[in-house]
């Protein structure tokens, strides 16, 4: 066994690849010799990761993907399949966040369209790449959840009820898939400084200082500390992590 990340041959599949924690393990995936389809809706961003990704002397496939749509979702991964040959690991990260209102308040289609990207998409990228991973002998999934998925945050109900949802996914396609050598773990992030992050908090110095403020660590986590928890998840020393919600939240969650 390898100590070491070491994805030299293999092929990496990631949604919400253009931004924050989604490019950030792209790269990560990249540079550890993986070759990587970016699938994300935004089809600039696409191009800058892939830019990156061959800056770095990567592979990759930019493919603009609505993770909510099964066509698009079947179509990036039979591209996939006809570029690198194979699949052998997906990081199904694409994920949106709620505006701040008490359950009371949020619109249905508010929470019709959260639910549609965090939570279906999810279910449409795990049933088109399964059977790919299992094709290729095995591999790994991890499936981006939150601190919202496993605690619950006042003003969050729609955002924290798709976190929850991704856990209890994963734990579930886990134990189906656990004797045929495809492992499925999550991945709960605290707060990471990332345009998301960015939206939420408005950038402002208040709204920066109130999030971090969450933070026993006393600072916002890096994209790249998330990427590198979501490789070990998928490197053969996670051989026996399955069904696992990993927290990676600089404390956030703990008291
Ligand atoms: P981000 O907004 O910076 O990136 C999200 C990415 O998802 C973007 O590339 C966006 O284009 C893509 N995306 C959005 N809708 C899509 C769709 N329908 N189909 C395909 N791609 C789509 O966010 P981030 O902070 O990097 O978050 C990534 C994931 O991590 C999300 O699932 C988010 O809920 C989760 N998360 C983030 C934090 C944080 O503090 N930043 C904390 C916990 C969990």
């Amino acid at each position: 066994m390898s100590l070491a990340h070491d994805f030299t041959g293999k092929i990496a599949f990631v949604t919400g690849a253009t931004s924050g924690i989604g490019r950030a393990t792209a790269l990560a995936f990249a540079k550890a010799g993986a070759a990587v389809t970016v699938a994300d809706v935004s089809e600039e961003g696409n191009l800058e990761t892939a830019r990156l990704i061959e800056e770095a002397g990567g592979r990759v496939l930019a493919v603009r993907c609505d993770v909510s749509e099964a066509g698009d979702v079947k179509a990036a991964l039979d591209r996939t399949i006809r570029t690198f040959g194979r699949l052998d690991v997906a990081f199904n990260n694409a994920g949106i966040e709620q505006p701040m209102a008490p359950v009371a308040e949020i619109e249905d289609k508010d929470f019709d369209r959260i639910v549609a990207i965090n939570l279906r998409g999810l279910f449409l990228c795990m049933k088109h790449q399964v059977p790919l991973l299992l094709k290729a002998g095995g591999g790994a999934i991890v499936n981006t959840s939150s601190g919202a998925g496993v605690r619950g945050f006042a003003g969050q109900a729609a955002y924290a009820a798709t976190k929850h949802g991704v856990i209890g996914m994963t734990r579930s396609a886990a134990l189906d898939y656990a004797k045929h050598g495809l492992r499925i773990n999550a991945i709960c992030p605290g707060i990471v400084d990332t345009p998301m992050m960015q939206r939420f908090t408005g950038g402002t110095p208040d709204g920066i200082a109130r999030v971090i403020a969450q933070e026993p660590v006393g600072r916002m986590g890096r994209p790249e500390e998330i990427a590198a928890a979501v490789l070990y998840l998928c490197s053969d020393l996670a051989a026996f992590t399955i069904g696992h919600a990993m927290v990676v939240d600089g404390g956030q969650t703990v008291g």
